[in-house]
């Protein structure tokens, strides 16, 4: 009954637009209408990776908004057929935020609950840090990220660097980072709570691609040395976290570009030559196996929630996370697919040639289960596979 309803919604909905109502748009509809008829819980969840899979820079790329439509029941009203998030170690908004963007280029309707971001892990560390003096660095807001998990202390590092006179000597050569700063500065940024220059940082977070690295380093060297206090001797090393460890990443330019990894080996090798204890850091992201552990649960809930009503066998599984099968479906063959292979059963990985992979067979090092050129090849086959097409 439900379906017949969206069959005629949607026929309603193409005569308010002038529009004919023709097969290529009835077909599917009337194919999720049998599926809600039997009340079949989703037995499989899909993770996309963003960057080199669905976007190039902001642009879709290889079919993704095709691709993507074909796992809603409606795409218009947001009624997920199949649970599915996307899995990226990118960043730098909260996923709210990411979501209304995604939605935006994709022409689909995202929930924030399925944005799974390098930071949103940062979360986990709330209890510890809610009410400490903590620095946020990297590309977007942030100190927004950081504000939406309920930290209540926080600057970007462009405002803690601002308060300490000549911390960055190359300062009065970056007019444009200046008064950028100042254009950009949301309220918190601008009122901080607290007495900059004598509290001590108990925690820096590398939200995102940090943008100035020679001022990125110098300044978090100086925090990390002195147990948060710059200038001042020698101390205790504050934490300090990575929302990723990238290497590198697939933007807009032709070839990769160096990523958060990559600041993490400069910011570590820069340290180690200076301090005589090691940098100490955790890293975030995937591969790590919690990761996926993190997006098997998301997709169970998801699952439960697209259902509805389910009935059946498997129906009672649903919301203890046993989906049968989870498909991770990225470009990166060291950590999209590495991380899928170490979290194993019940994950199936699927490797695409639109990003830093551009092999013609399979990557020799992290083999995937599939390799496909297009994410939307990769959906086709998926939902051939589970015989949901
Ligand atoms: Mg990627």
């Amino acid at each position: 009954m439900e379906g017949l309803v969206r069959i005629l919604t949607k026929r309603a909905l193409h005569a308010q637009h002038g529009l004919r109502s023709t097969s290529p748009i009835i077909f599917p509809i009337s194919r999720s209408f049998s599926n809600l008829a039997q009340n079949k819980p989703p037995s499989f969840g899909i993770a996309f990776d963003i960057d080199g899979v669905i976007l190039r820079g902001e642009s879709p790329i290889g079919g993704s908004p095709q691709a993507l439509r074909r796992l809603y029941h409606d795409h218009d009203s947001g009624s997920l057929k199949i649970p599915y998030v996307f899995l990226t170690n990118g960043g730098g908004f909260p996923e709210g935020r990411r979501a209304l963007e995604l939605s935006g280029l994709l022409g689909v309707n995202i929930l924030p609950s399925q944005v799974l971001q390098g930071h949103s892990p940062f979360r986990q560390l709330l209890e510890r840090f809610e009410n400490e003096f903590v620095v946020a660095v990297g590309k977007g807001d942030p100190v927004a990220v950081m504000v939406a998990y309920g930290f209540k202390n926080v600057l970007s590092i462009d405002e803690y660097a601002s308060h300490f006179e000549n911390i960055d000597p190359l300062a009065q050569f970056k007019h444009w980072t200046i008064k950028k700063d100042k254009q950009n500065s949301s309220p918190e940024q601008m009122s901080p709570r607290i007495d900059v220059c004598s509290e001590r940082v108990q925690a820096a977070f590398v939200v995102s691609d940090p943008v100035d690295w020679s001022r990125d380093i110098q300044v978090l060297c100086d925090i990390l040395r002195t147990g948060g206090l710059p200038g001042r001797e020698l101390g205790h090393q504050p934490s300090l976290y990575f929302a990723s460890d990238d290497l590198a990443y697939q933007a807009k330019f032709p070839s990769e570009r160096l990523g958060m990894g990559a600041f993490r080996i400069a910011l570590e090798s820069v340290y180690n030559s200076i301090h005589p204890n090691p940098l100490e850091y955790t890293s975030f992201g995937k591969p790590k196996p919690f990761v996926f552990k993190n997006a098997e649960a998301t997709l169970g809930q998801l699952a439960l929630s697209s259902c509805g009503n389910c009935r059946g066998p498997g129906a009672q599984n649903v919301g203890g996370h046993l989906l049968k099968r989870l498909y991770m479906i990225g470009d990166n063959p060291s950590v999209d697919i590495n991380g899928a292979r170490q979290a194993g059963h019940p994950w199936f990985s699927i490797l695409t040639r639109t990003g830093v992979f551009k092999g013609n067979r399979n990557h020799a090092e992290f083999p995937a289960d599939l390799v496909v050129d297009t994410v939307e090849e990769a959906v086709d086959y998926i939902l051939r596979k589970e015989g949901s097409l």
